[in-house]
């Protein structure tokens, strides 16, 4: 019997990214709760949450310190408007966000120390709107300061920064947002450091992630430099460099290789530009642990300063709240913040508002989320999930299909091709991705594919045992959707030939 929540969905539900044709012939999985890592359907069934409900939660499903923390606060107020009015954990959120956004410890106080630091906060709903106030700031910043008469902007190929107007100007993903480029302004973009298909490379495929067997000059940050240089010389400065440190999730999940990061916002920063990071997807502890941060008070909470990087802004959304209520934050200087003071009669104000900025419930969920973060056993959950995923990925190297496999911390993308040795894609019409994503469903393991690409973004309370879980549906899916036999045979005839 058809589920009767199904049919309302289909009858009146628009789905986001979704072709709704294809959505209309099928019968949807209709999430009715969940726990911890595990989402339970209407039917009953089980599955486990390997994309944290599309990158946004931290800790698991109903954890029971962020339900009390959002029932609390529905015991005193759900929502009172930041416009005209202060309230208690928005402003507690705000200090909590600006002393994790500054490193303290020793390593990144020298580097810290020249850069300026990200202590006003303005609150928004998601990674979209997070984005837009970045931009909004920067272009007006850029203007009052001098910087830049004509503010443009720099991303990177591939950029994915939300789906409101100024976000899709950043972003460069042409199946998303070329119908619409009579709606946005001009941005320039950059080669993204994708060593796997990066023209640059001239390593053949090996069975390792091509950031570690890359042959190239990093001719990347040539071009970024080339790119500020030229403008330059038009006499015209880029008002900002917008980039995901780390990795590129919607881009297909691109690990920039070791220094990249440094090394481009420090090029960024020789030219004047603000430095835009938009840490929507990687903010909160995704980007894992590295041996360097190790040492610090709560390892890796921004991407950013992995590579001991201060940018100007910092955006986040999905993880704030735990992955609970939409939220979002934009992180930015001092500095910018004065170029907006003013009498009121100079109209020198920040003319920008959502009707939920700082709304409570967000604020509250977003606390308690935080607080475990910084809990000694969120760190080392947090270290063996990365653990584990990274030995359980290793094992997917025997499948022909796997063609490149980037792990950074609780993140990974698996891209799938036709053919390894020649890195040969799955022509998107196949829906390699969508079908691989259908028989993970089937084995009681959910995620959602950019392209040929899997994403696995465990929630941090995942257990090791459910991490293999979720690998080992992934490799069967593989096998089930790509082929088997062929699958073997040609690894075993590859990896013999080149011997
Ligand atoms: N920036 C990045 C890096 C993202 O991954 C996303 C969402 N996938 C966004 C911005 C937009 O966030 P939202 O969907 O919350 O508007």
């Amino acid at each position: 019997m058809p589920d009767s929540l199904a049919q309302l969905d289909k009858k009146y539900v628009w789905h986001p990214f979704t072709q709704m044709r294809e959505w209309l012939r099928r019968e949807p999985i209709v999430i009715a709760e969940g726990r911890g890592s595990i989402l339970r359907d209407t039917r009953g069934r089980e599955y486990l949450d390997a994309n944290a409900s599309i990158w946004t939660n931290l800790h698991g499903h109903r954890h029971p310190a962020i339900n009390k923390a959002i029932q609390g606060q529905l015991g005193k107020v759900a929502h009172s408007s930041a416009l005209g009015f202060a309230n208690e954990p928005a402003s507690l959120l705000a200090e909590n966000l600006a002393r994790l956004a500054n490193p303290t410890t020793s390593a990144q106080r020298g580097s810290a120390a020249r850069s300026p630091k990200l202590q006003k906060v303005f609150f928004s709903d998601d990674g979209s709107t997070a984005m837009e106030v970045a931009l909004k700031l920067a272009y007006e910043y850029a203007r009052r300061s001098g910087l830049s008469p004509r503010p443009r902007f720099l991303s990177l190929e591939g950029a994915y920064h939300g789906d409101t107007v100024g976000a899709v100007s950043l972003g460069h993903i042409d199946l998303f947002h070329k119908a619409y480029s009579g709606l946005l302004f001009k941005s320039d973009k950059v080669p993204a450091p994708y060593c796997y298909r990066c023209k640059f490379n001239k390593a053949r495929p090996e069975r390792a992630d091509a950031r570690e067997y890359r042959d190239c000059k990093s001719e990347c940050l040539g071009l970024l430099e080339r790119a500020f240089e030229k403008r330059r010389r038009l006499g015209l400065n880029y008002a900002g460099f917008v980039f995901e440190p780390l990795m590129q999730g919607a881009a297909g999940m691109l690990a920039q290789p070791p220094g990249y990061l440094n090394k481009s916002a420090s090029i960024a920063r020789g030219y004047g530009a603000q430095l835009i990071a938009d840490e929507v997807m990687t903010g909160f502890g995704r980007t894992g642990i590295s041996s360097e941060s190790t040492r610090d008070p709560v390892p890796g909470v921004f991407a950013c300063q992995q590579e001991k990087v201060q940018p100007d802004f910092l955006a986040v959304a999905k993880g704030l709240t735990g992955g609970y209520v939409p939220m979002a934050a934009t992180l930015t200087t001092q500095p910018v913040f004065n170029a907006f003071l003013g009498e009121y009669e100079d109209f020198k104000t920040f003319f920008h508002g959502h009707s939920f900025t700082g709304n409570q419930v967000g604020a509250a969920a977003a606390l308690a989320s935080l607080k475990i973060l910084e809990s000694k056993e969120c760190t080392r959950a947090r270290q063996s999930i990365q653990d584990t995923l990274s030995a359980e990925l290793s094992r997917l190297w025997e499948l022909h299909a796997v063609g490149d496999i980037r792990q950074v911390g609780l993140m990974a993308g698996v891209e799938l091709v036709s053919d390894w040795n020649t890195r040969a894609p799955f022509p998107l019409e196949q829906r390699m991705g969508i079908r691989v994503c259908d028989a993970m469903a089937r084995r009681g393991v959910l995620t959602r594919p950019i392209g040929s690409v899997i994403v696995v973004m465990p929630p941090y309370c995942t257990t090791p045992a459910q991490v293999r879980k979720m690998i080992r549906a992934l490799a069967e899916s593989v096998e089930e959707v790509c082929g088997k036999h062929a699958a073997r045979k040609a690894i075993a005839r590859s990896v013999s030939g080149q011997k």
